[in-house]
């Protein structure tokens, strides 16, 4: 079975829906704090003597957090690492070229599942701090601004304070700056820490299994509606380790003795990596390339095209805000209002799936929320 990055996806996606799930929660917690007594005169002085609540009610939400991913983020790296090895050996056998044996004795646990583990948790490390601050910066933000207007009425001061509340909601904890400088919010920030760091644990652990297998050879996949990053890559065979650069490699035929075959390589599997092969969502495939015996894949049609999948991601984001949004509501119209515009950005997904045939994501459109 070849490997690709999304053969560990779900397990960063269940990291990931924890911290949705856990910002979720905290959006709850504000708004009953502030929808409380919102009818008395006395709201806004209520609300800045009970800051200390909240906050211990945040802190007690956040701690949970902590402990549930530090523990979630190193078994899903273990079983990351576990799921590249078994494809290798799914592949070999089906290959049936005897060296399914050679690749089934386990390697040992490799040093780089706690690597790659203790990186990730360091990545999320500043997390924390920050959904404590923005939670309580949030908190005052809507209090302030609801109180700005205390002549204006009770009403007023629940428009005033479901529009701060919004803000908050819409824009959810964001602020997390990546090594390139790009701002993410929370969940996609962590996603992206996850699916790296998983997507490397399968393909590390495929390329290793292969190695025992004394399989020095790979290809890469055709993948539908590819990047322009993998372009290059596509449909070439690469060399597991070693140097960098295009080049004819004579190597043995994999069930002829003695006979010799010349390969050419379009450079090694780190160089094509570092030049963006297997970038977070990518779909290409690697699998073992044996000498003599495998056949480069043919050229699939697209369905649709790169830009049409970004289109396709972008309404799914606009959906799990609004949904988002339709749980901040504070009053029954203000729900109903934002549950409409999840369902204008679901038509917009299908009728985009039914123009281009991409599949439906389902699973992205959806909100995690606590269990
Ligand atoms: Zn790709």
């Amino acid at each position: 079975m070849p490997v690709s990055p999304d053969l560990s996806e779900d397990l960063a996606t269940a990291v990931a829906d924890l911290y949705e799930a856990a910002e979720g929660v905290l959006i709850g917690k504000i708004r009953r704090a502030l929808a409380e007594g919102l009818g008395s005169p006395v709201w806004a002085e209520l609300k800045l003597a009970a800051v200390g609540n909240l906050q211990a009610a945040v802190q007690e939400v956040i701690a949970a957090l902590q402990t549930d991913a530090s523990g979630a983020i190193g078994q899903a790296l273990a079983e990351a690492y576990d799921r590249g090895q078994q494809a290798a050996v799914a592949e070999l056998g089906a290959l049936g070229v005897g060296q399914a044996a050679a690749a089934a004795a386990a390697l040992p646990t490799a040093p780089i599942v706690d690597r790659l583990a203790q990186a990730v948790i360091a990545d999320t490390g500043p997390v924390y701090l920050r959904m404590l601050r923005a939670s309580m910066d949030a908190y005052r933000d809507v209090v302030a601004r609801a109180a700005a207007a205390p002549l204006l009425g009770a009403q007023t001061r629940r428009q005033a304070a479901q529009a701060a509340l919004d803000d908050f909601a819409s824009r959810g904890v964001k602020g997390f700056v990546d090594s390139r400088g790009r701002s993410w919010e929370l969940r996609s920030y962590v996603e992206m820490a996850m699916r790296s760091a998983t997507a490397r644990a399968s393909l590390e652990a495929h390329s290793d299994r292969l190695g025992a297998a004394g399989v020095e050879l790979v290809m890469v996949s055709q993948a539908p509606e590819e990047c322009p990053l993998c372009r290059p890559w596509e449909r070439q065979i690469l060399a597991r380790t070693g140097a960098p650069g295009a080049r004819d490699v004579q190597v043995e035929h994999a069930t002829e003795d003695g006979e010799m075959v010349t390969v050419r390589v379009a450079g090694s599997l780190p160089e094509a990596r570092a030049a963006g092969l297997h970038h977070p969502n990518c779909r290409h495939r690697v699998s073992a390339y044996l000498p003599g015996m495998s056949r480069i894949p043919a050229v699939q049609p697209s369905r649709g095209t790169y830009e049409d999948t970004q289109k396709q991601r972008y309404y799914e984001r606009q959906i799990r805000k609004w949904k988002r949004l339709a749980d901040a509501g504070m009053d029954e119209a203000t729900v109903k209002a934002r549950r409409a515009r999840v369902r204008e950005y679901q038509t917009r997904v299908r009728e985009l799936v039914a123009e281009t045939g991409l599949p439906r994501k389902r699973h992205r459109e959806q909100l995690t929320t606590a269990r």
